[in-house]
């Protein structure tokens, strides 16, 4: 069933075929830096044959019943099922993270599926009661059109997918750009969907040029939709490339979230949940949790157990048994990282624990890292990290936190720990994120809306609200009924 020999580089998923169109694009293992794989390139031009080619494959797509759609999806998810050792292990070579959260990724990714393949049978409309006698008002909800998927490297397979099944769930087709870094999963992701049968043209992946695919899904007018999850450097820029189509857009950008514990919170869970929502690929999550505010009450207790457990962390290959925290992306990401640490010791933050590259390891690797006493206009405080670096600040009360918490241009995730119900909703209420856990540093899931305020994005993915994003809404009027 693979597409190619295994010293080749692997095909790309054009039309229904397996196509090597371009120069190969090497993948890298950035626990050791070798290549563990390549794939295939498409350039602009090759960019533009399959946006007509899912533009041709769109009416068929489209006019099956969600049901049908829905047993499509279905079969995806049982094909990436079957195969989800070898895909979990694929997307921790490529990606780093440790082997059970590359697995915990492809679990997440069969239930997106199987979520959105029930969606596809609710794109209800409404019939609206008429105010002029004789008229009668339908809303309908129908598919947006030929969709371009742009992810990121960070949960490679999951990310992609958070916009695949909903876009062929809606009935539109999609072409998926992955990260030039981890594009290896998303290979698999194609070998998936072949062994499903859907028709060809309603999925194509396109490796290559970010800039090159880019231009080209923003300006054919036959593209009519970009979802994106990236940077909010880059999501600015097609946001300003959109203006010219008025091209639809989803951006799922970047995030700063805070975690705050207050005095009440439960000990044990709020230190769980802040070395979850840290560490967990690395500190490499856009939901991650940036700055850790504790009040002056459980300061000390905090900070002790935290970081005892944190220093105890595993730094290593993925591969490797009890690994806790992989490597980063890339050493230049150690570099960024190493910078803020440096800017926050500078301005007179504590290093508590880590703070260097890990001995024995290559140069991508980072110690899991606590600084405390950290002032809130340090670098770390304003900026996403990225990386296993933790910034402890301590507050007073709970009106300060939440102006803090607010005050950033990001406003994706944010975490709160008390056991007190109406502070609880209070602050929840309160903060500024499209996502608030409250004793909860795992709240994302397929039937819940995730996505970001502020500069942290527009629009939703999963949830309901994951189906609107690929849905026009139309009003059909009757005139002259009775
Ligand atoms: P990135 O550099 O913005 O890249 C994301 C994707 O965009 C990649 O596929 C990249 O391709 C592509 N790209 C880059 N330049 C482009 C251009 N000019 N036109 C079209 N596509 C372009 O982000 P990243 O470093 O991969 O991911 C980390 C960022 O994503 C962080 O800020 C993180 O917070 C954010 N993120 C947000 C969410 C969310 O749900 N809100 C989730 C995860 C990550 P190449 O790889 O080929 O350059």
């Amino acid at each position: 069933m693979s597409n190619t020999s295994p010293n080749s580089p692997r095909a790309l998923y054009l039309n229904g075929e397996w196509k090597n169109p371009g120069t190969a694009l090497e993948v890298t293992n950035p626990s050791t830096g070798e290549v563990i794989g390549s794939v295939s390139t498409v350039d602009r031009a090759g960019t533009r044959q399959a946006i007509a080619d899912a533009e041709a494959a769109w009416a068929g797509w489209k006019n099956l019943t969600g049901k049908d759609r829905g047993a499509y999806l279905n079969a995806i998810a049982d094909g990436i099922e079957k195969r989800a050792d070898e895909i979990g292990r694929t997307i921790s070579l490529e990606n780093g993270k440790p082997l059970p959260q590359g697995k915990g990724e492809v679990g997440m990714t069969v239930d997106h599926f199987r979520w959105f393949a029930e969606e596809a049978r609710r794109t209800y409309g409404r019939v609206i009661p008429h105010q002029m006698d004789g008229k009668r008002h339908l809303a309908i909800r129908q598919s947006v059109g030929v969709v371009g998927a742009i992810a990121p490297w960070n949960f490679p397979l999951v990310l992609a997918v958070r916009k695949v099944a909903p876009a062929l769930a809606a009935g539109c087709p999609v072409l998926l750009k992955p990260a030039s870094a981890t594009p290896l999963s998303s290979v698999l992701l194609a070998e998936a969907v072949h062994e499903a049968g859907l028709p060809k043209g309603v999925f194509q992946l396109l490796v290559g040029n970010a800039r090159e695919i880019g231009a080209e899904l923003m300006e054919n007018p036959a593209c009519r939709k970009i979802t994106f999850t990236g940077s909010t450097e880059i999501g600015r820029e097609l946001i300003r490339q959109s203006a010219d189509q008025v091209k639809k857009l989803s951006m799922e950008l970047g995030g700063h979230a805070p975690l705050i514990v207050f005095n009440d919170a439960n000990l044990e869970s709020a230190v769980e949940g802040a070395l979850i929502t840290k560490f967990r690929n690395g500190g490499q999550s856009c939901i991650a949790s940036n700055r850790i505010y504790v009040q002056r009450g459980i300061y000390d207790a905090f900070l002790e157990s935290f970081v005892e457990k944190a220093s105890a962390m595993k730094v290593g290959d993925g591969l490797e048994e009890g690994v806790d925290i992989g490597p980063l992306i890339n050493e230049a990401a150690v570099d960024t990282a190493l910078s803020h640490i440096d800017a926050a010791i500078q301005s007179g933050a504590r290093l508590v624990c880590g703070g260097k590259r890990p001995e024995g390891r290559g140069s991508s690797f980072l110690e899991a890292t606590v600084l405390a006493d950290v002032a809130e206009d340090t670098l770390c405080m304003k900026e996403e990290t990225f990386a296993p670096v933790a910034p402890v600040a301590v507050f007073d009360d709970e009106d300060e936190v939440i102006r803090r918490a607010n005050d950033t241009e990001y406003g994706l995730a944010a975490y709160v720990f008390t056991e007190n119900l109406n502070r609880a909703w209070r602050v929840a209420e309160a903060l500024e994120a499209g996502t608030v856990g409250v004793n909860d540093s795992v709240p994302s899931t397929s039937q819940c809306p995730f996505g970001g305020m502020k500069q942290s994005g527009l629009g939703r993915e999963l949830g309901t609200e994951g189906l609107d994003a690929f849905l026009e809404t139309k009003h059909i009027s009757f005139g002259q009924i009775g």
